[in-house]
């Protein structure tokens, strides 16, 4: 990874917004700008270098892992030491340092101001690291890639377990013993099985409930492969689909269809999910597709862009979005779609491999 490349992208924004510093306080940001993966530790970016501060746990981590930054290993917790490094430094005033706003709470920035003293003048910022992590560059692609690829292969392998009679959580648990086997760090997020009318509930958490003799069951998961999360969501059929369960998927389908087409750089986020609202309205389903169309992916398993109504924002090649329109009908069941799209000059490029015809098992 290039974390000089992205410090340097950092350092412009954090000037043109007329600022001296930014204190990065938000792990997965800090991760991007310089490597480290330690659970304590804040980047003081300035335009005349880096430096990471944490704590005694992580000496032998942090000299290990963190490339263009200075590494100071503080006796204290790593946010103290770095604003007492602001109140040190050598100069007059005060200097206008960025903080991550959405990311600090009111008791940590008590602290910050506390021990910055008068030398720091603290400015909210918001998105900054966010906005460069959006478009991703070769090598995280290749890990994206990679975890798309992984979480494709356990779907396949997890379909073997669904049955009538079977919970749930016992589907889940299956699925994320062998992502750990095949080299996974873990889930990007609660595993969800939702078996029978469960299947309307879109963020319905594996359960205790049991798989029925006939309906959906809707399977939204994701791992973490070398940092990075994936995301997917296929929807079976236990026992035969009747005519209306079928429409059903099919229209899911083809809505989702439209919207990977619609995945092109220069589109407006907002034009993913009108294109894959719009299947939807025509076959009268637009009222039961209660949430957006999709969302970045990276680092996090919720980044930029939002691909919802009326979003601006434009595509840009190298993002990864998903696309994963879904109908949900109380009483009934529900059916979702959801693919990883590396969005391109030329188009849309699937990252997430699995099949997406009606699975009945
Ligand atoms: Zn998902
Ligand atoms: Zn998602």
């Amino acid at each position: 990874m290039d974390y000089r490349v992205r410090q340097r992208r950092l350092v412009q924004e954090v000037e043109s917004k007329r600022l001296a510093a930014l204190l990065v306080t938000h792990l997965p940001n800090v991760r991007y700008l310089c490597g480290f993966t330690g659970s304590a530790g804040v980047l003081l970016v300035t335009a005349r270098g880096s430096t990471l501060f944490t704590d005694g746990r992580y000496t032998v981590q942090a000299r290990e892992e963190v490339q263009g930054a200075r590494v100071v290993i503080a006796r204290k917790a790593a946010l103290a030491a770095a604003a007492e490094h602001l109140a040190q430094r050598g100069g007059r005033g005060a200097i206008p340092v960025g903080i991550e706003a959405a990311h600090l709470t009111l008791a940590t920035h008590a602290l910050l101001r506390k021990h910055s003293g008068k030398r720091a003048r603290l400015r909210a910022t918001s998105g900054m690291v966010e906005q460069l992590r959006q478009v991703k560059d070769s090598e995280e692609l290749k890990l994206m890639r990679a975890a798309a690829r992984l979480s494709a292969t356990l779907f396949d392998q997890v379909i073997q377990h669904v049955r009538p009679g079977v919970r749930e959580a016992e589907i889940a648990a299956e699925l994320e013993f062998a992502a750990r086997r095949a080299g996974a760090q873990g889930m990007s997020f609660p595993t969800i099985v939702a078996a029978g009318q469960r299947s309307a509930l879109p963020h319905a958490h594996a359960s205790t409930h049991q798989v029925p003799r006939r309906g959906f069951v809707v399977f939204d998961f994701g791992v973490i492969l070398d940092g990075y999360c994936s995301d997917m969501t296929r929807t079976v059929h236990v026992g035969s689909p009747d005519a209306r369960s079928r429409a059903l998927y099919e229209a899911v389908l083809e809505a989702q269809a439209a919207g990977v087409q619609a995945v092109r750089a220069q589109a407006a986020a907002g034009e993913v999910d009108r294109a894959a609202r719009s299947v939807l309205r025509r076959h009268t389903l637009a009222l039961y597709f209660t949430h957006s169309t999709g969302h970045g992916v990276g680092l996090e398993i919720y980044e930029g862009p939002r691909l919802a109504k009326g979003q601006a924002e434009k595509l840009q090649n190298g993002m990864v979005v998903t696309v994963e329109p879904g109908v949900y009908i109380p009483g009934r069941g529900g059916v979702r779609i959801e693919d990883m799209v590396l969005v391109r000059d030329d188009g849309p490029e699937l990252l997430t491999t699995a099949s997406k015809e009606l699975l009945t098992l």
